[in-house]
C-alpha cells in the first residue's frame, strides 16, 4: 500500500499521523519515479502513463481515456 493510503487510513489518529510522517514520508526527489504522480488518483511508482504529457496512472488512463479522444482499436 502506498503512503497516501496508510495515512488516509490513520488519519484519525495524530499520533499515527505523527509516527507514519516521521518515519515512512517518501523522500521528496528531484527526479525518479518517486516524484511523478498520477494527477486524478495520486498513484505513485509503475503504471504511470507519461506519454502525451498525460501523467494518468494506467488505472485511470483506462477509465477516461474514451473522454480524451483516444480509441480502442479491435
Ligand atoms: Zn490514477
Amino acid at each position: 500500500m502506498s503512503y497516501e493510503g496508510i495515512l488516509n487510513q490513520v488519519k484519525s489518529n495524530r499520533n499515527k499521523v505523527k509516527r507514519l510522517k516521521k518515519h515512512n514520508k517518501p523522500k521528496d526527489r528531484e527526479f525518479g519515479k518517486a516524484k511523478r504522480k498520477c494527477r486524478r488518483c495520486g498513484r505513485r511508482g509503475r503504471g504511470i502513463i507519461r506519454k502525451y504529457d498525460l501523467y494518468y496512472c494506467r488505472q485511470c488512463f483506462r477509465e477516461i481515456a474514451n473522454k480524451l479522444g483516444f480509441k480502442k482499436l479491435s
